[in-house]
């Protein structure tokens, strides 16, 4: 089992992996690719030390070398959610699961709120990924809200086992809304009603308060302290997920004091 996950490979991400190393934890960070970081958008990074007058792209991989240098493991793909198991944890991945003992969160900011009825509906007929449930809606009418880039290709997924697919990317419609009884029943998008058995909503990033039960969040961030504890016993954040202001070197710092603080809690065990 790995002492520490860490979701997100961004400047958090990976400066709370190389303390986290350095204080003799196992480490694994689980993280989109580089190009989805915030900072990859930075046309030039003027005010981080050390690195005057890089893109954030190159920052960025400048980061991730020094990430592979050090030996830390980087699994490609996007963390669905973390089920706590009393002492440990264990995180999803597509059909694969990660178990740990402690958990730094460093999504960077996640700007979409939820739909009415995501968050009733989710496990109920709304998941957030193809691979894992669709065999769950074969030969049943399902819809999927599009959002991130691989959102075409699960589409697609969903048609080739059997599933009738109403797809719907960012301009088919701006407003959805969730309804069923028990399970979902429909999917109102734009105030036109599609009647659906399921509803996949792929977006690059999973908010907060969907990922982890008991996790708290202010306005979209998660909620911490100067120790960048969390409301959940072992998991720590840092970055743009806490915050703002959103910038690089905050990031870094509170990259560095979430591996300290989550170090020594696996210490006390
Ligand atoms: C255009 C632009 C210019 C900027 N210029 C500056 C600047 O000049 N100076 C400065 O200090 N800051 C600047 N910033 C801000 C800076 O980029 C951010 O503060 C910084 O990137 C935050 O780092 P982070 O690690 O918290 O989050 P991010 O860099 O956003 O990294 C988070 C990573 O986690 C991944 N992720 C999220 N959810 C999941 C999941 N469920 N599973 C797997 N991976 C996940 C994301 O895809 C992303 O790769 C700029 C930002 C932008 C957009």
């Amino acid at each position: 089992m790995t002492d520490i996950i860490i979701i997100g490979g961004g400047p958090a991400g990976v400066s709370a992996a190389l303390t986290a190393k350095n204080r003799g934890k196992s480490v694994k960070i689980i993280s989109n690719s580089a190009e989805l970081s915030n900072l990859w958008k930075a046309k030039s990074v003027e005010n981080y030390p050390g690195l005057p007058n890089a893109s954030g792209a190159e920052l960025m991989m400048t980061f991730r070398k020094q990430l592979e240098d050090a030996g830390i493991e980087i699994v490609s793909g996007r963390a669905l959610n973390a089920l706590s198991m009393g002492t440990s944890f264990s995180v999803s991945v597509g059909q694969d699961y990660f178990e740990c003992k402690a958990i730094i969160l460093t999504t960077g900011i996640v700007q979409q709120s939820t739909y009415p009825g995501e968050q009733e509906f989710l496990g109920r007929g709304v998941s957030y990924c193809a691979t894992c449930d669709g065999m769950l809606f074969r030969g049943k009418k399902v819809a999927v809200i599009g959002l991130n880039e691989e959102a075409e290709s699960e589409a697609n997924f969903l048609r080739s086992i059997g599933c009738i697919v109403e797809y719907f990317d960012k301009n088919r419609a701006k407003k959805f809304e969730i309804k069923g009884e028990e399970t979902v029943a429909a999917l109102i998008a734009d105030d036109v009603v599609y009647q659906v058995d399921g509803i996949f909503i792929l977006r690059s990033t999973i908010a907060p308060n969907s990922f982890l039960t008991g996790l708290g969040t202010d306005n979209g961030h998660i909620i911490s302290d100067g120790a960048m504890k969390t409301t959940v016993d072992g998991v720590f954040a840092a970055g743009d997920c806490t915050g703002r202001p959103y910038q690089v070197a905050r990031a870094v710092g509170q990259g560095n004091t979430a591996a300290l603080s989550a170090s020594e809690y696996l210490d006390k065990k």
